[in-house]
C-alpha cells in the first residue's frame, strides 16, 4: 500500500500547479524564519561593519547607512508580502544589496585578508539563502550574484594559477557544490513529502468508487457547519437511498450495480454542487444545506428525483430522499437519525419521493 502510494507520486514529475502551491504552503509556513534570518543577516553585517568601522579605524561611513537602510526597508517588505513568487523576486534584490554591503565591508579590511573573507562572506549568504524556502530560479540567481559579487578573484591580489588562488577557487568550488546540493535535495524531499500528504488526505477523504467526498469528509465539514450558532438561515440535511438496489445487483451484477451507483453520485454532484454532499457507504448518501429556505430544500430535492428518473444510466433506478431541520441543540447523528426517519418515510410511501421529517 505503502509502496504502491511512493510510487505514484516518485514516478512522474510534479505538475506546475502543484509545485506553486507547495511553494506557498512553504513560504507561509516559514514567513517568521524568513524574517528572522533577515533580521540575523542585517544584525551580523551591522556588528562586523562596526568592527571594521571602528576598530578598523574606517569610521561610521554614509554609505553604511544607505545599506542599513535598504535593508530594513526589505525586511518590512518582506513583513508585509504574503505571496511565494513575490518573495522570490525579493530575496535576489536583498541577496543583491548584502553582498554589495559585504563587499564594501571586506574593502574596508586589510588588502591580504580580502580573499578569504569574500568566501566566507559568500557562503555565508549562501547558506542563509539554501534554508530559505526559495524557488530554483531564486536560489539560482542569488548564487551567481554572490559569486559575480564577491568574487575573490576580482580587485585582490591572488592570482588563479598561484597556490593560494588555486585553494581560494577549489575550496570555492567546493562549499558551492555543497550548498547546492544540500539545497536541492532539501527541497525535493519537502516537495515529495507534500505531495504523498496531499495525496494520503485525499485518498482518505474521497470515496474511490464514486470519487466524489465520503463518509469522513462528510462528518468534518457538516460538523463544522453544526457549530454556527446562532445560523443566519435555517440548515437541512438529507439522507438518499436507492430504490430496489439490491435487485440491479441481483439481475444485472455486481459491477452494473457499481456503475449505478457513480451515475447516481454523478447527479448529486451536479444538483447540489453548492452544498456538502458525500457518499456515507453502500448505496446510501447524504447531502449538509446549510443557509438555506423549506422551499431551496423542496426544489433541489424534487429536481435530483426528476434527474436520476430522467436520465437513466446502464440501468434505470430511482432514489428516495429523507430530509430534516437541523435545529439548534441537534448533533449530527441526531439529525441524521431524523433525516433517516424522514427517509424511511419516503421508501414507505411509494419511493421516488422525497419526504420532510414531522
Ligand atoms: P430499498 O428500496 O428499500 O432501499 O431496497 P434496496 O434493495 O435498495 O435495499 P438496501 O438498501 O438494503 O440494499 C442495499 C444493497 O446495496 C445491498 C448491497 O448489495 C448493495 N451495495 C452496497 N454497497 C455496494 C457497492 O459498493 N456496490 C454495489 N454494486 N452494490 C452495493
Ligand atoms: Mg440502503
Ligand atoms: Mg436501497
Amino acid at each position: 500500500m505503502y509502496k504502491t502510494i511512493e510510487d505514484e507520486v516518485l514516478k512522474k514529475a510534479p505538475p506546475a500547479a502543484l509545485q506553486a502551491e507547495f511553494a506557498q504552503h512553504q513560504f507561509e509556513r516559514l514567513h517568521r524564519f524568513c524574517l528572522l534570518i533577515y533580521i540575523a543577516s542585517i544584525v551580523i553585517w551591522l556588528v562586523f561593519d562596526l568592527i571594521v568601522g571602528f576598530i578598523g579605524g574606517q569610521g561610521f561611513s554614509y554609505l553604511s547607512l544607505v545599506f542599513l537602510g535598504t535593508y530594513l526597508i526589505l525586511a518590512t517588505i518582506l513583513l508585509f508580502t504574503r505571496k511565494a513568487r513575490h518573495f522570490h523576486v525579493l530575496n535576489v534584490i536583498f541577496v543583491l544589496t548584502m553582498s554589495l554591503g559585504i563587499r564594501l565591508l571586506i574593502n574596508g579590511l586589510p588588502a591580504p585578508l580580502h580573499p578569504a573573507w569574500l568566501v566566507l562572506g559568500a557562503s555565508s549568504l549562501l547558506y542563509s539563502a539554501s534554508v530559505m524556502p526559495l524557488s530554483r530560479w531564486s536560489f539560482y540567481c542569488a548564487q551567481v550574484i554572490t559569486w559575480v559579487v564577491l568574487n575573490p578573484f576580482y580587485n585582490t591580489d591572488i592570482k588563479l594559477l598561484a597556490l593560494k588562488g588555486t585553494m581560494t577557487l577549489c575550496y570555492s568550488v567546493f562549499l558551492c557544490a555543497l550548498i547546492l546540493y544540500s539545497f536541492l535535495t532539501l527541497r525535493e524531499a519537502k516537495l515529495y513529502a507534500y505531495i504523498t500528504s496531499k495525496l494520503l488526505l485525499d485518498q482518505a477523504y474521497i470515496d474511490t468508487l464514486t470519487e466524489i467526498p465520503n463518509r469522513r469528509s462528510f462528518m468534518a465539514k457538516a460538523g463544522k457547519h453544526l457549530q454556527a450558532i446562532p445560523r443566519e438561515q435555517d440548515h437541512y440535511l438529507a439522507m438518499i437511498d436507492i430504490d430496489n438496489f439490491k435487485k440491479v445487483n441481483d439481475v444485472h451484477g455486481h459491477d452494473t450495480g457499481d456503475v449505478v451507483l457513480k451515475h447516481i453520485a454523478a447527479h448529486i454532484k451536479a444538483v447540489m454542487r453548492d452544498h456538502e454532499y458525500a457518499r456515507l457507504g453502500g448505496e446510501e448518501f447524504a447531502i449538509y444545506l446549510p443557509g438555506v429556505r423549506r422551499g431551496d430544500v423542496e426544489t433541489l430535492a424534487a429536481r435530483l428525483c426528476q434527474v436520476v428518473r430522467d436520465e437513466p444510466g446502464e440501468h434505470p433506478v430511482t432514489i428516495s430522499i429523507g430530509l430534516a431541520l437541523v435545529e439548534d441543540g441537534d448533533t449530527l447523528n441526531q439529525a441524521l437519525i431524523k433525516a433517516d426517519e424522514a427517509l424511511y418515510a419516503s421508501k414507505h410511501t411509494g419511493k421516488d419521493r422525497y419526504t420532510f421529517h414531522q
